[in-house]
């Protein structure tokens, strides 16, 4: 496995690899690896011949005030994973190997503007796509695993990557789940084990939300009030939104309209220090 920290290098790395005929894999982090980060790294080692992992805290999807200097880190545990998933590269630059001189180009893609994550954190997602362009365009024609944990953000990407045709294929991979039902993350390593135990409280009430749909409850007011009233109930949570949207668009369905098709539950509530996302899919035929 190869360690590289500069953007030549790890471009290089990549073209030699697509010389030799070999296909490329994709898996942007921000470290502190774990079961979920694996599993991305397991799908693309399976549907490629060379896999690069990169690792990168970008400043530049934190807000101030958010916990960019705090974030967990551990380059050497994160490494052994990786080495012992098959990740052919690592790729570690540093803030100002990534940002040479001030940031004058941004990527704004407007999905779900002014509602849920972004709502909640308005210059997050301009981050997201303008590190995500600059990994893409140095990795060049590749695959590229995001986990549906994240899954605005996985619209995100696959839209920047449709808008501006990069050679890019965005494949989404399921959310790796705790025993109890705790979507893993990184950011996890805040609670404390009070909240630890209340946590899967979270995916508990999407599970609920989905139960209904399935049973037929049409009405996302309904299916919105059910899954609110249930982190509520939980009083360590503060509830930020539980939303059902359309799965495709993320556009909102009206509280008044009706639920079809593929739908996506959706919530997102700080316990303690952190703010835990988590999601769930439904269909209604
Ligand atoms: P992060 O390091 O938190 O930026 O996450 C890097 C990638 O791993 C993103 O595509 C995430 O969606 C994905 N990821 C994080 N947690 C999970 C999980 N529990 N299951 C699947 N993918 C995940």
């Amino acid at each position: 496995m190869e360690l590289l920290t500069t953007r030549r290098d790890f471009r290089d790395a990549l073209d030699r690899a697509r010389a030799g005929s070999r296909r490329v894999g994709l898996v942007p982090t921000m470290g502190y690896l774990h079961a979920g980060h694996r599993s991305l790294l397991a799908a693309s080692v399976t549907a490629n011949d060379c896999t690069a992992l990169t690792i990168f805290v970008n400043p530049l999807q934190f807000a101030p005030g958010e916990d960019l200097d705090s974030y967990p880190r551990d380059l050497d545990g994160d490494l052994t994973q990786a080495s012992e998933a098959g990740a052919d590269v690592v790729f570690v630059p540093t803030t100002e190997e990534m940002y040479p001189s001030p940031v004058r180009t941004t990527v704004r893609v407007d999905v779900a503007r002014g509602r849920m994550e972004a709502a909640a954190r308005p210059t997050h997602f301009d981050g997201v796509a303008t590190v995500v362009a600059k990994l893409f365009a140095l990795a060049g024609p590749c695959r590229a695993y995001f986990g549906e944990k994240d899954y605005q953000q996985l619209a995100v990407v696959s839209q920047l990557t449709t808008d501006l045709d990069l050679p890019v294929e965005v494949v989404g991979c399921p959310i790796v789940r705790d025993a109890d039902g705790l979507a893993l993350s990184s950011r996890n390593a805040y609670l404390t084990p009070q909240e630890r135990a209340v946590a899967p409280t979270l995916h508990a009430a999407l599970v609920a939300g989905r139960e209904a749909v399935l049973a037929g409850e049409r009405s996302p007011a309904r299916v919105r009030e059910l899954m609110a009233g249930l982190v509520r109930a939980e009083p360590a949570f503060t509830l930020d939104y539980a939303e059902v949207v359309d799965a495709t668009t993320l556009e909102e369905i009206a509280d008044d309209g009706v639920l079809a098709g593929d739908l996506r539950l959706l919530v997102a509530a700080r316990l303690g220090v952190p703010r835990l996302l988590d999601n769930v899919g439904v269909h209604v035929p």
